[in-house]
């Protein structure tokens, strides 16, 4: 009898497994996969925000990708626990299901914030397609929509950026010290503060959010420790994430801040494993984690595809990395950029604004950050060339010294150490990529991108 693999969930983790199973299988095996939202990406919501693309063209799976896969597809249908012994889900309409391995992709949710006021109507997270439709239908009457954002994370900020796009009226209210603690040091976020302020968007840091109330107006008021009132049309809980491991309780299934999983993706049973945004899988730099980020997302799917299929396929683990538009000012962050052991050279220039940190353990890179102007070429190429440096676990030998002596001159390190041939050579699954087909209604997503991407675009193909 052919192996029945059942995915638990339908983001980014999931579609790369099945198609990593199928690229093996050929079809040989039996798929069943249950997802309580649609297929889409997460990652393309902002575009949908910022009117750029129409919601459709988030959706990354429909009923005639399921069927050119061979997968039995339960749309809209939760799984409610997991028994690892008896090789069984239960399913929220009452049924249960046997496996001979499950892969768990259960994606993160909104962390949340206790405090009074949050079930406010017009108090929201912004992590979903339907948070993304209320937050359009909440503001869809008001000419100037007043959103004030309490999180000033990664996420967050991507959604910020498609607000500044619409050209609401924005301000942000962040617990840490500085905006994006998890991206960037204090520095380079104070650039990023000064950015916002520039573009009239109001920030406050270090500060506590004690209740929202609703005025007689209609409008939230937030209220902070310090006694001050900021009043908003619509307030976006944007406090952090936490994975979707609730329903494991009980199961066995090794669960710390996220499910542990080894680097094939498998959890401590055989038989299970885990990837995405659920999982705390390996890193280049620093211990297992959890990223929260696609490009892992996509890593873990295709590692734990093909060890389901039968192959043995160890990953050598993710580079955290958040690369992120602040309404115009780029950012990146790579590796373990807030390490306090690494030895570390820095370049601010606060007119500019320009900022760069490079991270060093031994002659390798293992964490760098970057702040610059929207249309500092030399920058962006370098963000990919240090990438590429990290990615390789490249030593950079007698370079290191050359890089700080000369942090704007990143390439010619990064060509004398022929990143750009290790990267050509290495991949995931010991075999090139195959390009992935446009998995919504069997059409081609249409593109309003300039020449220069078209130009690219055509060569690919
Ligand atoms: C607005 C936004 C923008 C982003 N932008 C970027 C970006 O620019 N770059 C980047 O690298 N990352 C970005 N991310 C993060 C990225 O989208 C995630 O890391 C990625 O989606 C994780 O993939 P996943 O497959 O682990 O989980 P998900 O994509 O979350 O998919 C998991 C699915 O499983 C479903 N599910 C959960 N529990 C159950 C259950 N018990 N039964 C059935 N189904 C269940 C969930 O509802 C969900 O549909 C962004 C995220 C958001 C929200």
């Amino acid at each position: 009898m052919s192996t029945h693999h059942v995915i638990i969930g339908g983001g980014p983790v999931a579609t790369n497994a099945l198609e990593t199973i199928r690229s093996i299988d050929g079809g040989d095996s039996r798929i069943t996969l249950i997802s309580d939202e649609p297929a889409h990406s997460r990652m393309a919501l902002p575009y949908w925000l910022s009117g750029q693309v129409p919601r459709e063209h988030t959706y990354t799976a429909d009923d005639a990708y399921y069927a050119r896969h061979n997968v039995d597809a339960r749309i809209g249908m939760r799984v409610t626990g997991v028994d690892p012994d008896g090789k069984t889900v239960s399913l929220s309409d009452g049924t249960t299901l046997e496996f001979d391995d499950l892969l768990i992709a259960t994606g993160s949710s909104p962390a949340g914030l206790p405090v009074p006021g949050i079930d406010l109507p017009g108090v929201q997270p912004l992590w979903s397609l339907e948070h993304t439709e209320n937050l359009l239908a909440a503001t869809q009457s008001l000419d100037n929509p007043r959103v004030l954002m309490i999180g000033a994370g990664f996420i967050g900020f991507i959604m910020l950026n498609a607000m500044h796009k619409r050209g609401w009226n924005l301000s942000v209210v962040e617990r840490e010290a500085h905006v994006l603690p998890r991206m960037l040091d204090g520095q380079a976020a104070g650039l990023v503060e000064h950015w916002l302020d520039s573009k009239g968007i109001a920030v406050h840091c270090g500060a506590e959010v004690r209740g929202i109330t609703q005025n007689d107006a209609g409008a939230k008021v937030v209220e902070l420790a310090d006694g001050t009132k900021l009043e908003a049309d619509v307030v976006i809980i944007a406090t952090g994430i936490k994975p979707n491991i609730a329903f494991l309780n009980g199961s066995g299934i090794d669960t710390g801040d996220g499910i542990v999983v080894d680097d094939r993706m498998q959890t401590n049973f055989e038989s299970i494993y885990a990837g995405g945004d659920v999982a705390a899988g390996p890193s280049l730099f620093g211990p297992n984690a959890i990223h929260a980020i696609q490009t892992t997302a996509v890593d873990h799917g295709r590692i734990a595809g093909a060890n389901m299929a039968g192959e043995e396929v160890h990953y050598p683990g993710s580079l955290l990395m958040n690369i992120l538009d602040v309404c115009g000012l780029q950012n990146a962050s790579f590796g373990d950029w807030s390490d306090p052991q690494a030895e570390a050279v820095t370049i601010c220039n606060p007119d500019g604004p320009v900022y760069r940190r490079l991270l060093w353990t031994g002659d390798e890179i293992s964490g760098a950050i970057f702040v610059g102007r929207p249309n500092d070429l030399g920058m962006l190429t370098d963000v990919g060339m240090v990438k590429g440096i990290m990615q390789t676990r490249t030593a950079l030998g007698p370079w290191k010294a050359y890089l700080t002596e000369n942090p704007f001159d990143i390439r010619r390190a990064y060509v004398a150490s022929g990143v750009a041939g290790k990267l050509v050579q290495s991949t995931l699954l010991g075999r090139p990529a195959q390009p992935r087909d446009y998995r919504f209604d069997g059409s081609s997503p249409q593109t309003e991108t300039g020449s220069a991407h078209q130009l690219y675009v055509g060569l690919k193909q």
